[in-house]
């Protein structure tokens, strides 16, 4: 599943290709590409046309868009009373195309832009899709800023900021830790708490921090915990420069296995490599059905597991 510097470039290539533009006719080439959008195709390509892109916003993993209907042109009107969210599930891709490019095979739902480009959605595994959902007040911003109403689609308001947010408080989230007992890998997987953070790099963050992910939340000290915060978020802010240095063109893409960064990945995949801090071979271990990858003399395994 793409983690959030992946997100983060398709979001980017969307907001640089696809806001401001107006939806034509929406074709949808693949059911499964709106199972979510409950009311059915013919409702979400009905409801798209017409329809402006105000904006491409993300919050951890979660892709959307804002959308207005503007009847009169360009002028700003409040937003819709419905976002665009987009999952990319495992091997989604939002195109930006020109009407004459060739069709994908995985090609699931084909949108006229008024441009006359094409945005389109191409998922081989057809994992992610399409659904429009209502607006809720966010409570994260209202946390950080009691009054203030911005908007977020109903289905991610449970999501807790991502440390590139500005009402992330890694404070909150190391007290949030502190006051539960749990393997701090599942912690940092926990898209309630702090979002963001898949599998591989919640790895890395642990090899950074030296700390091993079975390690018990509220055994762990606060600068430690605030250590493993802040080495997620290098982490992933130089995964998020790698991919967009390669990333200016009418093309938006994310293939869901962080190749452009794989290189520089100290943890995750090295499994009988030797640690790049000591030299000890790294090792595999499953958790949650997931592979982890830790250094065994870096990241010393707590006793009893
Ligand atoms: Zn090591």
């Amino acid at each position: 599943m793409p983690e959030l510097p992946e997100v983060e470039v398709v979001r980017l290539g969307l907001h640089n290709h696809a806001v401001g533009r107006t939806f034509g006719s929406v074709s949808v080439r693949h059911p499964r590409a709106v199972r979510r959008h409950l009311p059915g195709a013919a409702d979400l390509a009905g409801a798209l046309a017409g329809s402006r892109i105000a904006a491409a916003r993300r919050r951890g993993k979660y892709l959307w868009l804002d959308l207005t209907r503007t009847p009169g042109g360009e002028s700003a009107s409040a937003p819709e009373d419905v976002a665009l969210v987009i999952h990319l599930g495992m091997s989604g891709q939002m195109l930006v195309c020109d009407p004459g490019a060739p069709d994908e095979v995985h090609l699931r739902v084909r949108a006229e832009l008024d441009d006359g480009r094409e945005l389109r959605f191409v998922d081989q595994r057809t994992f992610g899709g399409w659904f429009l959902d209502d607006y809720v007040v966010d409570p994260a911003q209202q946390a950080a800023e009691p009054g203030a109403a911005q908007l977020i689609p109903s289905t991610i308001s449970h999501i807790g900021p991502d440390p590139f947010d500005p009402h992330f408080d890694p404070d909150r989230v190391v007290a949030v830790w502190r006051s539960r007992h749990t393997e701090i890998k599942r912690a940092l997987l926990d898209q309630n708490v702090v979002s963001g953070v898949g599998n591989i790099y919640a790895d890395e963050a642990l090899w950074r921090s030296k700390i091993h992910g079975a390690r018990m939340t509220d055994e762990l000290s606060r600068p430690k915990l605030r250590g493993l915060l802040d080495a997620a978020s290098e982490v992933m802010a130089q995964a998020l420069e790698q991919g967009g240095t390669s990333f200016d063109r009418l093309y938006v893409n994310v293939n869901g296995q962080s190749g452009y960064f794989e290189r520089s990945l100290n943890a995750y995949g090295r499994e009988g490599q030797p640690c790049r801090r000591c030299g000890r071979i790294m090792r595999r271990e499953q958790f949650m059905n997931r592979s982890s990858f830790s250094c065994p003399k870096c990241q010393v395994r707590p006793r009893g597991i």
